[in-house]
Order: structure tokens, then sequence, then C-alpha cells
């Protein structure tokens, strides 16, 4: 199965099995969102809250937040948004399709780096075992000429984009011979900037001084609140405040199912630091983030840090992490170090001050930040695009079989056990539902009666249940049940007055939260 295929039919599980539904679909849906269905909720709020956690709870210095999505419109003239949160766009006059001008441009760069690939995987066959692929790389003159192509054009992008110089980019987009993806042409308008923030009015009075923006990011709700909780908290240096909230952006490629959404979430964390200080604690958060990911053992290869090619204004250093999505490394979290930037910035467009008094050095200064930034729909498509399998299985009578299961961490599953009775009769169910009374205020359960046990274990293996548990006969005279494990098919019989300790091990986010 290609990755493209799997990609496909990760979306159409989504959608079957009520994890993520296209928004208003009954009207053609809306372009770019979406909601998240009954199973995915759970799974969201799992993700959640294992973030939250993390933060908060494994961190005494930092402390969380909610603050509104609305805020007073000059926040957005003093972060920068409304002046510089633009995109480079550009059309196809045939195909009337719109793109980010610099995404075609890395676009182009990323079939470049498959072209070197390529030219990897054809050697690696001619040498067999003796080849040394870095050797090769730093050798082989097509590739060095493919590379030497990569390169200039990246110093030619960064730079055009840092001088927001759009002709310029428009003649890379040239003389790459970038075409349409859709119509194969290359007619296409100049680039323009575009911005991303959502405008609304605010009160009964239509004009301009109304305009309020549905925040692009969290974080700036976090700086304006910085004081109030420094001060509130009694926290000193350095300390981070944490939230969770939806943010807002007015997309023009957005594409790729819940990875590029117009409304989605961020879990973001922004760290107040001693000027001078923010390398090591940005050193530190890049560390423990990337530590954060591979608890949740999805495999590290998966995962890579990405420099970034151009600083955002604000920014004096900034790595993503990436995850390998069904369509190529993409990122999933930014950790920024962005100074004084924002705080000096507020400062400046409030008239209030937001120093710190330091009680070690008697000095008041503005602190730097360093900023962690994830998004939470991101998570949830990387977790489901690496849990998808489809497995071939054979039965215990020989016969062959299919399932497709979703081998997501136990503890952010979103159901974490089914209980089902073997048959509907002879006090099976009463005895099921005594089980799962027993145990539904510890675990999201589910209560299955219909059908084979074979299709009640497949329903949960497509769901991602990692334990389903069996009362039959037997259970009825000697009060054991049979556990069903998702990822072997294992069974093992147990008594039901162990199953609280034992599932407690298994799907608690404890597991999770002590690898960190
Ligand atoms: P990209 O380069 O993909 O547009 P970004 O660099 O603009 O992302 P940030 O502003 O750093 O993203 O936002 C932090 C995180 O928020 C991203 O790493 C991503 O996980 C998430 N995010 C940003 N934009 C979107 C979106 N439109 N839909 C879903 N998640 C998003």
């Amino acid at each position: 199965m290609t990755q493209e295929e799997l990609f496909k039919k990760l979306i159409a599980h989504c959608k079957e099995y009520g994890f993520v539904f296209q928004s208003s679909e009954i009207y053609d849906g809306l372009s770019a969102v979406y909601d998240y269905g009954q199973n995915g909720v759970e799974l969201k709020n799992n993700i959640r809250q294992y973030w939250w956690d993390a933060m908060t709870r494994l961190n005494e210095n930092i402390v969380g937040l909610d603050s509104a999505i609305f805020m007073h419109p000059d926040v957005w003239v003093a972060s920068g948004h409304v002046g510089a949160f633009n995109d480079p766009l550009i059309d196809n006059k045939d195909s009337k399709k719109r793109y980010r001008a610099d995404v075609l441009i890395e676009d182009w760069m990323a079939k470049q780096e498959e072209k070197i690939a390529k030219e990897v995987t054809k050697a690696q066959k001619r040498f067999g075992d003796s080849f040394d692929e870095a050797m090769f790389v730093k050798t082989n003159g097509r590739v060095l000429e493919i590379q030497a192509k990569i390169d200039a054009v990246r110093t030619r992008m960064v730079k055009a984009l840092d001088d927001s110089d759009l002709p310029e980019v428009k003649k890379i987009i040239e003389d790459c011979e970038i075409v349409c993806p859709i119509s194969g042409s290359r007619n296409w308008t100049d680039v323009r900037q575009f911005n991303l923030m959502f405008d609304t009015k605010m009160g009964s009075v239509s004009d301009d001084a109304n305009t309020i923006y549905l925040r692009p990011e969290t974080a700036q709700g976090i700086f304006v609140n910085y004081l109030n909780v420094q001060k509130t908290g009694r926290m000193k240096l350095p300390f981070g405040i944490a939230q969770i909230g939806k943010a807002f952006r007015n997309e023009i490629v957005a594409r790729q199912f819940i990875f590029r959404m117009r409304e989605f979430e961020q879990m973001e964390m922004q760290f107040f630091v001693r000027p001078g200080e923010e390398m090591k604690w940005f050193e530190f958060w890049k560390e423990k983030r990337m530590s954060w990911h591979k608890a949740m053992g999805l495999g590290e290869e998966k995962y890579r840090f990405h420099e970034h090619d151009k600083l955002a204004h604000y920014a004096n250093a900034a790595f993503d992490i990436e995850f390998q999505f069904p369509f190529g490394f993409k990122e999933v979290e930014g950790i920024h170090s962005r100074t004084d930037f924002d705080l000096g910035q507020h400062q400046q467009h409030s008239g209030k001050k937001l120093q710190y008094f330091d009680p070690e050095t008697n000095e008041n200064y503005v602190p730097y930040v360093v900023e962690t930034s994830i998004g939470l729909d991101r998570t949830f498509l990387l977790l489901l695009s690496s849990a998808y399998n489809e497995e071939k299985i054979t039965k215990e009578d020989g016969s062959t079989d299919e399932r497709v299961v979703l081998r997501i961490p136990p503890a952010l599953a979103p159901v974490k056990l089914a209980v089902f009775p073997l048959t509907k009769k002879d006090g099976l169910p009463e005895k099921a539902r005594q089980i799962m009374d027993d145990l539904k205020i510890d675990f999201k359960c589910q209560y299955e009666e219909k059908d084979s046990i074979g299709k009640r274990y497949r329903r949960h293996d497509a769901i991602g249940t990692p334990f389903c548990i069996t009362i039959d006969h037997q259970s009825l005279e000697d009060n054991t049940v049979t556990i069903r494990h998702r990822d072997t098919m294992e069974q093992e019989r147990v008594d039901a007055s162990r199953l609280r300790e034992i599932m407690e091990e298994k799907v608690s986010m404890k597991n999770l939260l002590r690898k960190i």
C-alpha cells in the first residue's frame, strides 16, 4: 500500500469509526474545518490531558491559563500580526488554484531531495555491501549538482522572504520551472501578501474601530497575562504559563485533512527566563519536548528536528519537531526563543510596565521567553497515522482473516476497555454489567452484547481499544473472566476482582508521564 493510499484509508476510517467528520457535512462541508466524533473527542481529550499534566504537574514552575479568544485589537498590532502575519500567495491562471509561493518552492526542493535519494538507492544496489553512503553523497557528481541547485534556491528564497521581495519569489518559481500540480501549466499571477487573520465586528456599530480578530495563536493571551500570573502566583523566574485553546487562521492552502485547518487547537507554553539564559532553556525545552513525543512509543526514527531556514522577526532561535506523516516529514511542534520581543512590544503599545523584579540581582527587566507550541489536531493525526495497521491474521480453525487495528498507546486510547457477555442470556449480561459498573468510574468502558465475540473484537480493534473482557459461563462459577489484548490478540483468564489493578497498571497516563 502506498503512503497516499494509506492516508486516504485513514481519512475514510476516521469518518467510519466516529473520529473526525467534515464540518457541516450535510451542507457539503466547510473547507478545512472539521468536527471530532464520539471517539475522536475522547482521543483528543486524552492527548490534551497528557500534554497538560506533563507541563503543569511534572514542572512545579509551570501553571495554566485559559484566556479568551477575543482580545483587544491593539494586541495584534503590538504582536506584529496585523502588519506581518502574511503568507505570500500565487494563483495559477489556468487551474484558478491558489498556492503559498514558499510552499511551492519547498515542494520543489523536496522533489530534488527525492532525486538524490534515488541516486543513492541506485548506487547502493550497484555496490552492495561495500557501499559508503556518506562518501557517495559527498563525491558523486550528479548528487553534488542537485544539492548545489537546492542550496542556491534555498538561499535565494530565504533572502527574498526576508526582504519581502515578492517579484524575486515569483522569479524563483519561474526559474525552477515549477508547474501547477493541477493544470500542469506555468501560467502564474504575481505573488501577493495575504493576511491570515479572521476578523469580525464587536458590538452593534460596524466600523473599522470595532474590528476584532479571532486569535491566530494562543500565545498572546499568555503574554498579556504574564504579570497577573506572576504576581498572583508569586512566581519566580524561570517559570512557565501553559495554555490550550482554539486558534484561527485563514490558511491559503488548506489541505491534508486535519493537518492544516482554519480552526484548530494549540497547546502552548511560554517559559519566562532571565535575559542571557534563553539558549540554555531553549536546549532544555527542545530535549524535553522530544522526550514527550518519544514516550508515546511510536518509533524514534519517525521524529526529527528541523532548524528554521528563516527566523521570524521575534526569534533568535527556532527548531521544529517534525514527524513522518504519510505525506512526508512535517512540522508538528515549534520550539522558539522569542527574546523579549512580545513583552517589549506590549509594554510599548499598552504603556504599562511588564518588568520583573529579580530579587537575586536586584534588577528590573523584561524577561526573555522560550516557547513550545504544538498543534493538538496535528498530534491527533500523527497518532492515528502511526497507529493505523491492516493485518492478515490466522484464526484458531486455520482460516485467515483481515483486521484493521489502531495501535494507539493504551493510555491515550478513546475506550480503555470493552466488556462483553458471551451470550445475551443465562445471567451473563447481568454479571457483565456489574463488572462494567464497577470499572467505569476509573476507566472509559464500553458494554457490547450484539454480534459474535469475533465481530465485537474487530470493532474495538478498529477504534484502538486495548483490552476486551469477556464474561462466560465459567465467570458465573468462579468469578474469572478473559482479557483479550488488542496488539497480540492473546487471551488470559484472570479473577474479576483483579481487573481494576491490572487495568490501572496498563492504561494509566502515569506510564507515559514517567517516561518523559
Ligand atoms: P506551518 O508552517 O505548518 O504553517 P507554523 O510554523 O505557522 O506552521 P506555528 O505558528 O509555529 O505554526 O504554530 C505552532 C503549531 O500549531 C504548529 O506546529 C502546528 O502543529 C499547529 N498549527 C499551526 N497552524 C495550523 C493549522 N492551520 N492547522 C492545524 N494545526 C496548525
